[in-house]
């Protein structure tokens, strides 16, 4: 038997329609990562939050190549309606370094620790958005030696060149794991 972790990557205002750094469709995702959330299949439900300073280094106006997003503290940065707040055990809040883009849920975060205190070993990643946060957050899981799936109808791409979603998934795949 697997210990189970869902991990529900950036579901946030600013990443939804409307917000400052809008994924097309992001809010589309809300029925399917709550149905994986209320399954009974997770030993432990947590959710990652993109929670930038407001001069982080991934913004427009310090060289970056986004919009300010995601700034701490603000509307923006809080979990999007749809998200199931009321199955999340942990809130892991990422980004939070300047000088570092942050897309991964393990970049200088409690997540890998989160885990390991729950003995989790299989990890299905969800959430927004599929070619940036989703999948380096399933590499790093891969390179820390959880198995890891990437829901496909949990996820929404930017694809800012298009066939960055299916380069992303497909690299997920070349690092061993599964895409359903
Ligand atoms: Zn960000």
């Amino acid at each position: 038997m697997s210990t189970e972790a869902l991990v529900i990557v950036d579901f946030q205002n600013d990443f939804t329609p409307g917000g400052a750094l809008a994924v097309p469709h992001g809010d589309e995702i809300a029925g399917r990562v709550r149905e994986l959330a209320e399954s009974g299949r997770f030993d432990l439900v947590v959710a990652t939050r993109d929670w930038h300073p407001a001069d982080h280094g991934s913004f427009a106006e310090r060289g970056g190549p986004w919009p300010p997003h995601c700034v701490q503290d603000t509307p923006g940065a809080q979990l999007h309606d749809g998200a199931p707040t009321d199955r999340i055990d942990v809130i892991v809040d990422k980004g939070q370094d300047p000088g570092t883009d942050g897309y991964s849920g393990f970049e200088a975060t409690e997540l890998e620790q989160v885990l390991r205190d729950r003995g989790v070993d299989r990890v299905t990643v969800v959430g927004l958005a599929t070619d940036y946060c989703v999948k380096n957050t399933a590499l790093d899981a891969l390179r820390k030696g959880f198995e890891v799936e990437v829901d496909r109808d949990g996820v929404r791409g930017i694809d800012v060149k298009p066939g960055d979603v299916e380069q992303a998934l497909d690299e997920v795949r070349a690092a061993g794991g599964t895409v359903t």
